[in-house]
C-alpha cells in the first residue's frame, strides 16, 4: 500500500520537465496539479516561465490538462488565459478526474504523466489510476488549510520511505 505513495520520478520544478524529454519517453499528454506545482497556492496567475512552459508543450504537441482540488474560481482564472483544459474540485486522490482528463485528451494512460507536489493527492491518485507519476518540490512551504493536514501525514510517509531507502532526495 505505501508503495502507492511512491512517485516514478522526482524533480525540483515543473520547469525541469521539458517537452523534448517527454517526447523521448513517448509521452503525449500531461496531467498537472496547480497549487504549489505550477505557481504558489496563493498566486493567482501564471508566471512568465509557466506561460512559456505551456507554449513549449503546445509546440511539441503535448497536451496539458490541469486538475486541481481547488474551486472553480481559482482554477478557471488560472487556466483560461493559458487555454488549458482543467478540472476543478477534482477530489484527488480519487481517480475520477484523472480518468476524465485522459479521456478528454483522447490518450491512453501509458501516454500520460501526472505531475504534482503532494503524495497524498497527486501521486497517490495518479498511481491508483495507473499513470507515470512525477513529484515536484512545492513552490512555497506554506499551504492552504486542508493541505496542511495532508502534509503532516506526508512527512511521516516520507520519513518512513527514507528509512527504508526507498527515496533518496531531501525535501
Ligand atoms: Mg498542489
Amino acid at each position: 500500500m505505501l508503495k502507492k505513495f511512491l512517485p516514478n520520478e522526482h524533480v525540483k520544478s515543473v520547469l525541469d520537465i521539458t517537452p523534448a524529454k517527454l517526447k523521448e519517453m513517448g509521452i503525449k499528454g500531461v496531467i498537472t496539479d496547480l497549487d504549489n506545482t505550477l505557481v504558489a497556492w496563493n498566486v493567482k496567475d501564471a508566471t512568465p516561465e509557466i506561460i512559456n512552459w505551456f507554449k513549449e508543450m503546445k509546440k511539441y504537441e503535448i497536451k496539458v490538462t490541469i486538475i486541481s482540488n481547488n474551486d472553480q474560481e481559482r482554477v478557471s482564472v488560472f487556466s483560461e488565459p493559458l487555454e488549458a483544459p482543467y478540472v476543478y474540485s477534482a477530489r484527488k486522490p480519487l481517480i475520477h478526474a484523472f480518468k476524465r482528463a485522459a479521456k478528454e485528451m483522447n490518450l491512453a494512460k501509458e501516454d500520460i504523466v501526472v505531475i504534482g507536489d503532494q503524495l497524498m493527492t497527486d501521486v497517490l491518485g495518479g498511481n491508483f489510476a495507473g499513470f507515470h507519476t512525477i513529484l515536484v518540490v512545492p513552490i512555497v512551504k506554506t499551504d492552504g488549510k486542508i493541505t496542511r493536514l495532508n502534509r503532516m501525514m506526508e512527512r511521516r510517509i516520507l520519513n518512513w520511505m527514507r528509512k527504508k531507502g526507498m527515496i533518496t532526495w531531501e525535501d
